[in-house]
């Protein structure tokens, strides 16, 4: 078989490994059909890129697994329109799903070498309706809310005050709490008029949301 042929059928079955995750939501799983992990892994990962794995990148951070990535997106139900914020661009993998599938992708990463690598990533895919920032992102965005939706892929103890209050009525958040550095909790958040309403969803486990600036 040609590479290209080898490429074709590992992503085939990279999708299909996602849909055994329990992912059906067809616009989810367009999305990363198109989007290649390839792109946003370096060195001797490129080669593990379609495995069900975080794998590491720079600055001692992980991208996400991807079945994991695929169920934070089902589960923030990211409609057309939706202005989307992330926190933690990490490699920009799932901020380039977002993007798919959103209007426009606001992406926060301490770390600039991180978020300069992602967004020389996002020009090269011509993923135009993202804007990668450098900053502490548990303070969000806050000149630039409300937003429709939130994720962060970082685990905090609690969801940060700030991103709650940056999230609209009829918003949701989809973000990883817990005390623990090896288990937390995946939960989503409804805004309503009244308040905030909690969802548990399942066990993850992330990279911790660290306060302030990245080297
Ligand atoms: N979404 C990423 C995975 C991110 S790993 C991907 O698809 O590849 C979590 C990321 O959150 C790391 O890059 C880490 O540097 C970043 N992070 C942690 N605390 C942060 C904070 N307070 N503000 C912004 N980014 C943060």
């Amino acid at each position: 078989m040609t590479e290209s042929a080898d490429l074709t059928e590992a992503r085939m079955r990279f999708i299909y490994t996602i849909r055994s995750r329990g992912v059906t939501d067809s616009r989810v799983l367009s999305a990363m059909e198109k989007i290649d992990r390839r792109a946003f892994v370096t060195g001797i990962f490129i080669e593990r890129a379609y495995e069900d794995t975080p794998l590491p990148i720079a600055c001692g951070q992980t991208i996400s697994q991807p079945s994991v990535v695929a169920l934070m997106t089902e589960a923030l139900r990211v409609g057309t329109r939706d202005k989307v914020l992330e926190i933690g661009t990490g490699s920009g993998y799932q901020a380039a799903i977002l993007s798919v599938l959103a209007r426009r992708v606001y992406t926060v990463e301490r770390h600039r070498a991180l978020a300069q690598r992602a967004q020389k990533v996002f020009d090269a895919l011509g993923l135009a309706n993202i804007t990668c920032i450098v900053s502490d992102g548990s303070h969000g965005l806050p000149d630039l809310a409300p937003f429709d939706r939130i994720i962060v892929t970082a685990a905090a103890e609690d969801p940060p005050g700030p991103l709650l209050a940056q999230l609209r009525v009829g918003g949701i958040m989809v973000i990883p709490v817990g005390q623990s550095d090896t288990v937390q909790t995946l939960i989503r958040v409804l805004r309503t008029e009244a308040g905030f309403e909690y969802e548990e969803l399942r066990a993850v486990r992330f990279v911790p949301l660290v306060e302030g600036m990245g080297q």
